[in-house]
């Protein structure tokens, strides 16, 4: 029989023997770790049950050891790939004649049976009923345990599910939560990579290549009427797939051969194929608004052909969640039948997922979708790989081409100055200036696509950014008698228009510019150079962010001392003039810069 040795690679784990009930029949214990039942887990293909479920307490991957998928996928063994040869070895046969013969009767009956519209309504209602024993019974009950069923309700789905003929709940369950451990991998009885037709019928008309994953079904051992659904299969899928929808149809208006091939072969051709394209459909069309690192999608078609099952991205996400759908208006039989039986008292415990925790889901999907767009979108150039040009040489630039300076970058405008909507002269206008007010709205307050338009053209970054913009912005005060020698003499300083504006600043604006400026003679010019961008910090901030800043109040950082003429007390902070916080906010980042290099 089956051996029971712990394989080697989980030997240092605590082994804790199965109850008594379990070793006596092991046979029919939940499925083992497929290490530990040796060469069965390969025939573990749907089958008729033949013998009762043993309750147990035991989990069957209560032993599994932290490196379960990876060993397994690595060492257990495979079926050689089907071929035209070892075709007829490999076919399952209770399966494959069940999936042929039917589909076939019903073919057969369509053609010589007499129409009848009561039989053709009973087959749709008998499907709906059988569709439902599936789906709210074998998944969302028991393979998920979405809700709580009373008793009545547990057996008339057990019947139900059994008119569907897709095995016992327990075998059926059983290979489900396998399919939602291992989605997607070769431990998936069902696995989509393997293709669609694989994962539609192919893994029951074929012996299964490897030994599924293990999954826990211990709790449906010790669930009274799982365990007589199993026992009682057999007669219960002949009596509830043919027998039964025969009987209504005959007793009810006399339709026998009717009630045969339409509600018995023709629907239960339908259920099992609604049934399996939630395992190739909803795992192939559609989208994947939750996560997209598995196969299962969300789509309104494979809902109507899956009596709801369709929002499968949703369910794979949140599967002891009772509905699929969770939008009231998208198509789910399913979770309205279970929210009706809740109504009556017979289901209760409905889980649903927090609503947070769906739409965190969602949210990080839109994200994702979002950096894909932008991934299709050309961005201007970064400041981190556009030049510095110094005021100076922009100017000189400027007369050989039309640049103007927007924001501390510079744009080279010469395609664009035709087009400008305000007319080209504006623009002529603005050409070796620094046009950042009237672009913003000094004399014409630019949309936003305007300001991606003109992000487009930029060829530079302005050597001290909007500092110029600051300098200009200044009354004129005194000649720059006050200037240090070492500062004019800098090479960040020695434009005539710099200068003076080094003889504008206040006290405390110099203290920072001396500090800044011994800092640049300590450095060999390399040095320089590759510091440079130190002043571009100003330039990460985009435009419209930087007139953010300029607007409001300027927060000082620790230790940053502010000077008597610009002061120090929240009042003054408020008065500080748009140049003003402007210098200050471009000092501030100078000197975290400098500290940080
Ligand atoms: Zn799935
Ligand atoms: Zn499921």
């Amino acid at each position: 029989m089956a051996d029971t040795s712990p394989p080697e690679f989980i030997a240092t784990t605590k082994r804790i023997d199965p109850p008594l009930a379990d070793r006596a029949n092991p046979a029919f214990s939940p499925p083992m770790t497929p290490e530990q039942i040796g060469g069965k887990g390969l025939d573990d293909v749907p089958s008729l049950p033949p013998s009762p479920i043993v309750p147990t307490n035991t989990p069957s991957d209560i032993n599994i050891p932290d490196n379960y998928v990876t060993h397994t996928l690595a060492n257990q063994k495979h079926r050689p790939p089907i071929t035209f040869r070892n075709v007829l070895q490999n076919i399952n046969w209770v399966s494959f004649l069940v999936l042929t013969v039917t589909p076939t009767l019903a073919v057969f009956g369509c053609f010589t049976t007499a129409f009848n519209w009561k039989t053709a309504l009973w087959s749709v209602i008998y499907y709906y009923i059988t569709g439902l024993g599936i789906t709210a019974g074998y998944h969302r009950l028991w393979a998920h345990r979405s809700y709580n069923a009373s008793v009545p309700l547990e057996y008339a789905l057990s019947f139900a599910g059994a008119g569907a003929v897709q095995g016992s709940i327990k075998w059926w369950s059983r290979g489900h939560r396998a399919h939602h451990r291992y989605t997607d991998t070769k431990l998936d009885p069902y696995s989509a990579h393997e293709g669609f037709w694989w994962a539609h019928v192919g893994w029951m008309i074929f012996k299964p290549r490897t030994k599924i994953g293990v999954a826990d079904i211990s709790d449906l051992t010790r669930n009274k009427v799982v365990r007589w659904q199993h026992k009682h299969y057999l007669p219960l899928m002949i009596f509830m797939g043919l027998i039964f929808p025969m009987a209504v149809a005959g007793f009810g208006w006399g339709d026998w051969r009717g009630g045969y091939f339409f509600a018995g072969a023709a629907r239960l051709t339908f259920v099992h194929h609604s049934t399996f394209c939630v395992n190739s459909l909803a795992h192939w069309l559609g989208e994947a608004p939750f996560d997209n690192k598995h196969t299962p999608r969300d789509h309104f078609i494979t809902a109507l052909v899956t009596v709801g099952e369709g929002y499968h991205n949703f369910h794979h996400q949140f599967p002891m969640d009772f509905r699929n759908a969770i939008k009231w208006f998208q198509y789910d039989p399913t979770k309205w039948f279970i929210s009706t039986m809740a109504l009556f008292g017979l289901a209760s415990h409905l889980k649903k997922f927090p609503d947070n925790e769906i739409k965190k889901g969602q949210y990080t999907m839109k994200l994702q979708r979002l950096a894909e767009e932008s991934g299709e979108i050309t961005w201007p150039t970064d400041s981190n790989h556009l030049p510095v040009i110094s005021w100076d040489d922009f100017k000189a630039e400027a007369k050989e081409r039309s640049l103007v300076v927007v924001g501390g970058f510079i744009h080279d405008v010469s395609s664009f100055t035709e087009e400008h909507p305000g007319g080209a002269h504006l623009i002529k206008r603005a050409i070796g200036t620094d046009a950042t007010t009237a672009f913003m709205g000094g004399v014409y307050d630019h949309s936003r696509s305007a300001q991606n338009l003109l992000a487009m053209m930029r060829v530079g970054v302005l050597y001290g950014g909007m500092e110029v913009e600051h300098l200009k912005s200044r009354p004129f005060e005194s000649p720059a008698s006050t200037a240090s020698p070492s500062i004019a003499s800098s090479s960040a300083f020695s434009s005539s228009e710099n200068l003076v504006g080094v003889a504008r600043m206040s006290k405390q604006e110099r203290e920072l510019e001396l500090e800044l400026d011994s800092y640049r003679n300590s450095i060999s010019s390399a040095e320089i150079e590759k510091h440079k961008t130190y002043d571009k910090t100003t330039l990460h901030i985009p435009p419209s962010e930087m007139l953010v800043i300029a607007r409001s109040t300027p927060r000082r950082r620790p230790g940053f001392q502010f000077g008597d003429d610009i002061g120090s007390g929240p009042g003054s902070e408020q008065g500080l003039s748009r140049s003003d916080s402007l210098v200050s906010v471009t000092q501030a980042q100078r000197i975290g810069e400098l500290g940080s290099l």
